[in-house]
């Protein structure tokens, strides 16, 4: 179980997240600067906009103090953050931390107008599908060995985990359906 959860607050979703965290009664802080990692067994990294999140990253001295984190603990990666836990290839403004091994292609649905919700099945839990939004979502384009899949849509890998770090290509932290959150909370440190 999880002791304390660091949403990354820099650019995107993360208040979504804090709202999720606390109604499950999960300590967490928002984390704006590298020092206060050191309390967190587990980092989230919001969706929002990858490139912004990354610039972020870069300017604030966020990537070695991630990296070095993720060595011993867990992150957890939604959309755009999932697109900066990829080992997917450098480009312009946008520096993956390749903390799991796998790839992604960006906005793989289309445009904002593209966006939308499906029913999820969840590997973890059969009792009911879980309806995912999925905003200028990636969709995976390379799954490495280790890795777990953990949630799927129309048969495609939309969650995953190596066990330590986890990813989903969609909004877990939209809506009232806490299951993603609850399954990954309890998944840390065990
Ligand atoms: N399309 C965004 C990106 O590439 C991700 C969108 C999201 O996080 N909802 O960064």
């Amino acid at each position: 179980m999880v002791n304390r959860a660091g949403v990354l607050a820099l650019q995107g979703n993360y208040n979504q997240h804090k709202r999720m965290l606390d109604v499950l009664g999960i300590k967490n802080i928002l984390v704006q600067y590298p020092r206060e990692l050191e309390n967190c067994d587990l980092l989230i990294i919001p969706g929002g906009e990858s490139t912004a999140i990354s610039k972020q990253i870069e300017r604030n001295n966020f990537r070695h103090p991630i990296l070095n984190f993720a060595k011993t603990n867990s992150v957890f990666g939604t959309c755009a953050g999932m697109i900066l836990l990829s080992s997917s290839e450098k480009a312009t403004n946008l520096k993956p931390l390749s903390i799991m091994d796998f790839k992604v292609d960006r906005n793989a649905f289309g445009r904002q107008v593209d966006s939308f919700s499906g029913n999820l099945c969840l590997e973890f839990d059969n009792t009911d599908s879980f309806n995912g939004l999925f905003i200028r979502a990636p969709k995976i384009s390379k799954l490495g060995k280790g890795i777990k899949i953990l949630a799927t849509y129309k048969k495609q890998p939309v969650m995953i985990t190596n066990g330590r770090h986890f990813a989903t290509t969609f909004h877990p932290e939209i809506g009232d359906d806490y299951r993603i959150h609850k399954h990954i909370m309890g998944k840390i440190n065990e």
